[in-house]
């Protein structure tokens, strides 16, 4: 069996990362320093190999290398809160862009030559045209956004010095929660605007912030591109594959290319869950780009990937299907 190690795996993007190689028929290895990620995931639900530790640690890395005849890395391990990585921004580039260095230098030096790596739509920063599509200029507006695009720089050098290949996925929103039920989001502290709404449904909030009404939008509240994370995950196996056939670097964007308001997310969540969602009108958060769409063409086309649950309501259902449940 193909073995792959998948960094960040105990995460919420990674953990279905691993679901999906799994159903796929590969074997799995987990990397996680757990500081964000949930042991019981790893080995309790997806029953997986855990080792703890951390993407800086070269010693633990050629270990792993040298012992475990890994074909690739899937690498998703990163911090990814945006506004602790402009009050902290240290821990950003050393955990984001030192330990995906570290990591590479150790894939170069074992003769690992294949990443799936985890980028963002946050390395565009303020977008001058909807929908996005890779070329885009990238100028990130945050610390994290920033991070990301570094790990994107070496990737692209280590491919032209050593031969490393890479398939580098651009994210827009990540939501929704595997359909079967099985795992979900689960982040301390959440951020993110679907699982808040959903806590304000289940009552553990007592309303939902809702952060600028005053953007040039039909609703004036913000749009985003909210992509179903098994269709990520899936993507990912797709991106994986691809490099084992065409042993070519590129960057696929990930999104479904509809956009949604924040106040549409609550009329949808409001339907779906049948419950009120208190809401209350704040000022704008800093840094929050009006409109956030991608285009997801190049993926469709050269990964044949196609998004099964575009749907908002089906993603929103999902995650609720999951927080019911925790
Ligand atoms: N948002 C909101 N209230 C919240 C959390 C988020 O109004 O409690 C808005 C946020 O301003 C943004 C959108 O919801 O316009 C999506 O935010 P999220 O943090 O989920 O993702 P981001 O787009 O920042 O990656």
């Amino acid at each position: 069996m193909t073995r792959i190690l998948v960094t960040g795996g105990a995460g919420y993007i990674g953990s279905h990362g691993v679901l999906a190689l799994k159903e796929r028929g590969y074997d799995v290895i987990v990397l996680d320093n757990l500081v964000y990620g949930h042991r019981h995931i790893v080995e309790d639900v997806l029953e997986v190999e855990l080792v703890v530790g951390d993407t800086q640690d070269r010693l633990l890395l050629d270990n792993l290398f040298a012992t475990r005849d890994i074909a690739a890395v899937m690498h998703f391990a990163a911090y990814t809160y945006v506004g602790e990585s402009v009050t902290d921004p240290g821990k950003y580039y050393r955990n984001n862009m030192v330990g995906t260095l570290t990591l590479l230098e150790a894939m170069v030096a074992a003769g690992v030559k294949n990443m799936v790596f985890s980028s963002t739509s946050a390395t565009y920063g303020v977008p001058q045209e909807i929908p996005i599509s890779e070329s885009h200029p990238q100028n990130p507006i945050n610390p994290y956004g920033t991070s990301k695009l570094m790990g994107e720089w070496i990737l692209k050098d280590f491919d032209r010095a050593y031969g490393l290949k890479s398939v580098i996925f651009r994210y827009f929103n990540a939501s929704g929660a595997a359909p079967n039920g099985l795992i979900g989001e689960y982040h301390t502290p959440e951020t993110h605007l679907i699982p808040l709404i959903l806590y304000t449904a289940l009552g553990k909030r007592p309303h939902l912030s809702i952060f600028g009404t005053n953007y040039p939008t039909p609703d004036g509240t913000c749009i985003r591109d909210y992509i179903h994370v098994s269709d990520l995950a899936i993507a990912h196996v797709l991106g994986l594959e691809y490099l084992f056939k065409s042993g070519k670097t590129e960057v696929f964007n990930l999104g479904n290319g509809n956009g949604f308001s924040v106040k549409e997310a609550i009329a949808t969540a409001r339907e779906v869950t049948q419950k009120e969602i208190p809401v209350l009108e704040r000022d704008r958060r800093e840094g929050d780009p009006p409109i956030l769409v991608g285009s997801s063409e190049k993926a469709n086309n050269i990964l044949r990937w196609q998004p099964q649950y575009p749907d908002l309501r089906d993603i929103i259902a999902h995650a609720w299907q999951w927080h019911q449940n925790q």
